[in-house]
């Protein structure tokens, strides 16, 4: 073992699945788009036509012929904002605590929680 970590720590993933989010940096900077899914433990999201791949399938017997296909690959969540629905704006959030005690994400410029 090296003197490096691994990092088995996750990151926070503050987003969630349908949530709109904004590429700030990288080639697929000012992209927005819906997260499609989340991957808690690789700190990823795959966010709707956002990095696009090309990906090579064999003719199969059910789809008849091989090809190209484009497809989402997942882009670290360091690299997305969350674009609040209240202020429309890609926004930092955190997360506060409701009435009821459960978890919920604010805000940071309009102060609104985005969900309850
Ligand atoms: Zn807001």
């Amino acid at each position: 073992m090296g003197k490096y970590k691994k990092a088995t720590e996750p990151v926070k993933v503050r987003l969630k699945k349908n949530d709109l989010v904004e590429v700030t940096t990288g080639k697929e900077q000012g992209k927005t788009g819906k997260v499609l899914k989340v991957f808690r433990e690789k700190n990823k999201v795959l966010i709707e036509k956002v990095n696009m791949i090309k990906r090579h399938t064999r003719p199969s017997p059910t789809t008849g012929q091989g090809g190209i296909v484009e497809k989402e690959a997942p882009v670290f969540v360091c690299k997305v904002k969350l674009i609040c629905p209240k202020c429309a704006t890609g926004t930092r959030i955190r997360m506060t605590q409701t009435g009821e005690g459960k978890k919920a994400r604010v805000c940071l410029k309009c102060k609104e929680l985005i969900d309850g």
